[in-house]
């Protein structure tokens, strides 16, 4: 019979994650003799044996892939036969510029938590358990090419077993590079709230025992450091937010399983598959009404955050204490980063931990839990970290390398290379100064594990974001300043590959426009290159700056100066009796002669001012809280009707007037109607007034695609109904799902409107 021979390049996620050995089997199998070794951007394969069995190996090979495993390209290509016998895994080529992905790290997979409570395997109750299939990968590399070596793992040499589990083509652990055991791996230690080794047993059981007794548990997990508590112990929980100096913003809690979340949860199919997945992110779910939660966990909320536990320690930890959940809120005091490292745990955690459960094996990089929330069947990212970074975005087209610093909250950064954009994980709130500092820590450590070497910098407008600062500081490399909003806009198409015009809605707090003001409900034509601002809201003062993001009354005040002049002190509403006369006088006089209140047409404060309005909220104690409350306000009765919102035609564009809108409201609660009215037909109304501006503007323009950015897509009504009335009016509607709707997702943006810009060719 003749033989046929075929190499085979596979680009992807395909090394450290059991690719090899997946395909020796699949080879040998078929019978097919060849080999496959590693190269710089993939692996490749060459394999040889009867024409039917070589197409099945090749039709096979996407489809059967490994768990961590990601296939980007395949390429398949003639060879002559040269009749070698058997199948060989061969060695990495080294020298060679490494181009390959590196996995994100992984929940521990169902074989080793089978052999993790096994009382017979060599690893039981091993809290470091890992193999090709699970474990942590990106938080613990220093370098590339992904080696041992080049891990924090470097320090544990492993032990006879181990090494020969290592260096079996067939065995799970072939090339897994944590691999360790009892003998030679990490270890697990219990030190007391002054950092000091507690001599325990059973650290793990010590532990879980200080955890049922209602005390707060420091854990060392795979991206950082968690705070524990028992989730069900109201004492317990207003202790840690005291502590941890969180009023209001709900904590996350890792359940003991599965049954023990629909106990407290909503758990659709969507959620379900995605609280298993091995990237193990927080779900945001709906809160069953009655529950055994502690009521502090998530104050006012209709939601709860939700993750099932992901290192073998947390599940050794939940079944040693028995309660069916945990509080498990990043270690870092209100908006610091999170704790990584032991000693700087117990230095940060001091006096917020009543014990810390720590181990040996270095955190390289942090990276925060990823947060998901299902929306419109679709899972949607709103903090993008663990278990999906480093995995790159897609891009349509080749792009040069650039890097992309982002904006200022929520802070993420992006590099590129070839058609990959990677996005890092979550940053924080760069006015922080150790976010700040974790920001340079990541633009070099990205660099340096993806061998990216930037020729661009992006950044937004902003002078005074600490990013855009950094940026301007690089002289050496081209510099291309981009609109927040029209970043936002290029986020959304560059995830869904999109290219030409489209219409932009960008709707969220505050970004700096092109004027020096502070835009923020916009709705752009725009393409990679370049936009047009088509609408945008009214602009209305914000007295006292940023003061007034943290005081929604202020924004109030300002939308009913605007509207009713100081007539407003007679209108008959609650509101204004509750109202501080020579604070709010103050104020008036601020706006009037204008100081410290620049002019913004966010839409963020659009909801802040309703909800102050109607009495939700006067202050808040972290970002977006009232317009989230304003949301949770509608309750689940749908309700008709809706405030009108003007559409005005200007030189420049529409503008969109809030005046209706806030004299239908203050009709409404002149006649009493409950909170729950106000908030459904500010929403409906909110929705009505886009769709109509989306109606204008495709007449003008004949564009029919809308992209939908900005951090106003966090709100859930917005997200779902939306897209669903502009789809109902024909339009082809793009959302986000693998990046944020919000500022993380901004970078990428960056990147892409980067990308597109003419360099004057260098001398
Ligand atoms: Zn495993
Ligand atoms: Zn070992
Ligand atoms: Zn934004």
């Amino acid at each position: 019979m003749t033989k046929v021979r075929k190499g085979v390049e596979v680009g992807g996620i395909v090394q450290g994650v059991g690719f090899r050995p997946y395909v020796y089997r699949l080879a040998t199998q078929l019978e097919l003799n060849g080999f496959i070794t590693n190269t710089a951007s993939g692996v490749s394969i060459e394999v040889e044996g009867v024409a039917g069995q070589v197409d099945d190996f090749v039709a096979r090979l996407p489809r059967e892939i490994p768990p961590l495993a990601r296939v980007t390209s395949v390429a398949v290509r003639p060879l002559p036969a040269n009749h070698q016998s058997g199948f060989q895994i061969i060695s990495s080529r080294v020298g060679e510029v490494q181009r390959t992905l590196i996995s994100p790290d992984m929940a521990i997979c169902a074989d080793c938590l089978r052999e993790l409570f096994d009382p017979h395997d060599r690893r039981t109750r091993y809290p470091f358990i890992n193999c090709t299939n699970c474990g942590p990968r990106y938080t613990i590399v220093r370098d590339i090419p992904y080696d041992r070596a080049q891990t924090s793992m470097a320090v544990f040499r492993m032990c006879p077993a181990c090494q020969h589990e290592y260096d079996d083509p067939l065995n799970r652990r072939f090339h897994a590079q944590p691999n360790a055991c009892w003998e030679c791996g990490p270890r697990v230690e219990l030190w007391d709230s002054a950092g000091q080794r507690v001599e325990a047993s059973d650290p793990t059981v010590e532990a879980a025992g200080r955890l049922r007794a209602g005390e707060i548990v420091a854990v060392k997990g795979l991206g950082g450091f968690h705070l524990a508590v028992d989730a069900t112990n109201g004492p317990a929980v207003e202790r840690l937010r005291e502590r941890k100096r969180r009023v209001g913003k709900p904590f996350a809690v890792m359940a003991s399983a599965l049954e023990a979340i629909e106990r407290f949860c909503q758990v659709d199919v969507v959620a379900r598959s995605l609280l298993l997945s091995p990237q193990r992110p927080i779900v945001l779910l709906p809160k069953i009404e009655l529950n055994l939660m502690a009521e502090a966990v998530a104050p006012q909320q209709r939601y709860l955050g939700v993750f099932l536990p992901y290192t073998p320690l947390h599940y050794l930890l939940l079944a040693e204490c028995g309660l069916p959940a945990l509080v498990m809120t990043s270690g870092n005091i209100s908006e610091e980063p999170i704790a990584i490292d032991n000693q700087e745990a117990a230095a940060r955690l001091q006096g917020l931990a009543d014990w810390f459960l720590v181990h040996n094996r270095d955190i390289l990089l942090r990276s925060d839990d990823s947060v998901v929330h299902v929306v419109g069947g679709r899972p949607r990212q709103w903090r993008r970290s663990r278990g999906f970074v480093p995995v790159p975005v897609f891009l349509r087209e080749e792009v040069p390398p650039i890097l992309a610093v982002g904006g200022e909250l929520k802070n993420t950064i992006c590099l590129t290379r070839g058609r990959h954009a990677f996005l890092s994980q979550h940053i924080g709130d760069l006015e922080n100064v150790e976010a700040f500092k974790f920001f340079g820590e990541v633009v070099s450590h990205l660099r340096r594990i993806l061998a990216i070497e930037p020729e661009i910098i992006a950044y937004d407008l902003h002078p005074d974001y600490f990013s855009t600062r950094w940026a301007l500081a690089h002289k050496d490399a081209k510099l291309v300043g981009v609109q927040h909003h029209h970043a936002h806009i290029a986020s959304c198409m560059a995830e869904n590959q999109l290219e030409g015009r489209v219409l932009g809605f960008a709707l969220d707090g505050t970004g700096y426009g092109t004027d020096g003001r502070l835009w923020g409900g916009e709705v752009l034509v725009a393409d990679y290159r370049d936009f047009t601002r088509a609408a945008h809201f009214a602009y209305v003062p914000m007295p006292g700056g940023t003061a007034a993001i943290l005081e929604p009354w202020r924004m109030a005040v300002s939308y009913l100066a605007q509207h009713f002049g100081r007539g407003f002190w007679d209108l008959d509403i609650p509101f204004i009796k509750q109202l501080d006369r020579s604070r709010t006088n103050t104020l008036l006089r601020m706006i009037e002669r204008g100081v410290n209140s620049p002019l913004t047409s966010s839409c963020g404060r659009v909801f802040d001012a309703v909800a102050a309005l109607v009495g939700i909220r006067q202050r808040v104690t972290y970002e977006a809280q009232a317009a989230i409350e304003l949301e949770m306000a509608m309750g689940d009765e749908a309700g008709t009707g809706f405030y009108p919102l003007g559409i005005i035609a200007e030189d420049t564009g529409w503008l969109i007037d809030t005046r209706p809108l806030f004299e239908a409201v203050m009709e409404d609660m002149r006649l009493g109607a409950p909170v729950s009215r106000l908030s459904q037909k500010f929403h409906h109304g909110l929705v009505e007034a886009f769709v109509r501006l989306a109606e204008l503007l495709r007449k003008q323009t004949q564009l029919n695609r809308v992209c939908l950015s900005g951090g106003s897509f966090q709100n859930t009504y917005l997200f779902t109904h939306l897209p669903r009335r502009l789809e109902a009016e024909q339009f082809e509607v793009f959302t986000h799902a693998d990046v944020p709707s919000g500022d993380g997702g901004l970078s990428l943006g960056q990147a892409l409107v980067a990308a597109h810009q003419d360099f004057a060719p260098s001398p």
